[in-house]
């Protein structure tokens, strides 16, 4: 069965979109099967595993409105190894549309669902707010990964991530959990990203992930070749850093 985790930070431009590619393409290149849902209007991990976002048929929003399958929206990355539940600027109407409807923020999860068996790992790439997009990925999730810099504000930005994890846990999905926090574009030069990289360990514990993903031009040159840094160019530290998180990831879950 799937293990089903979001990507999530309320923060913009943390590195959400880019944790999630790059988690899928390195869990796909240690032997996992996995599914990428694009749960953000801007496509950006859509177009990131190379599929186009303006000529797709189908996705995540025909999935939300119930009027496709996770089957039939999906597609296959052949590049990037994994699959592509992609989505474009249509999902921003999803928002207004399922308004009125019943078990709305429970559209993700059933969707999921029928295809569970399929996959080893389940991504979600939430956008940056807690819409009625991220409340479906949170309640379709077993677990949060928080991609998060170490910056000076960063630790109270947790604090309203963190508080809104528990009130989806108490009263939407008893499952959900944080998984862990992934410390990304780290400079470890920066005095400052090691004081806050000492705080976040010394309040978090083992919930701190131990793979640290470097600030790496590489990582930010991939998406305008449609693909993530780890197939883009596996030699640069970015992508094998990220490698390392994926085996991190499979090793942690204990699906070695
Ligand atoms: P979010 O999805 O949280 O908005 P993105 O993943 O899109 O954030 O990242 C924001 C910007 O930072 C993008 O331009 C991305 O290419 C860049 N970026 C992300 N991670 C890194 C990294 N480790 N090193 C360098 N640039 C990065
Ligand atoms: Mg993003």
């Amino acid at each position: 069965m799937a293990k089903i985790f979001c990507v999530a930070n309320q923060k913009g431009g943390v590195g959400k979109t880019t944790t999630t590619v790059n988690l899928a393409a390195g869990l796909a290149q240690v032997g996992q099967r996995v599914l990428m849902v694009d749960l953000d209007p801007q496509g950006n991990a859509t177009m990131g595993s190379g599929v186009d976002k303006r000529s797709m048929a189908l996705s995540v929003y025909d999935v939300l409105l119930e009027s496709a399958s996770v089957a039939e929206a999906a597609v296959q990355s052949e590049k990037c190894g994994y699959t592509v539940l992609g989505a474009n600027r249509e999902l921003a109407g999803a928002e207004v549309e399922l308004v009125d409807v019943e078990r709305r923020e429970k559209r993700l999860k059933t969707a999921l669902a029928a295809v569970e068996a399929d996959y080893d790992f389940v991504l979600i790439d939430c956008p940056p707010s807690l819409s009625m997009l991220t409340l479906n990925g949170l309640c379709a999730a077993h677990g949060v990964i928080v991609p998060m810099q170490c910056e000076y504000f960063a630790l109270e930005g947790l604090t309203d991530l963190v508080n809104t994890i528990k009130q989806v846990h108490a009263n939407l999905n008893p499952d959900l959990q944080i998984i862990g926090l992934l410390r990304v574009m780290f400079d470890p030069r920066i005095t400052l990203q090691q004081q806050v990289s000492d705080q976040l360990k010394a309040h978090f514990g083992d919930k701190v992930f131990d793979t640290v993903i470097p600030r790496n031009v590489r990582l930010a040159e991939a998406p305008s070749y449609g693909l993530p840094g780890v197939v883009f160019d596996p030699s640069a530290r970015g992508s094998q850093a990220f490698v390392a998180f994926a085996t991190e990831m499979v090793t942690r879950l204990g699906q070695r």
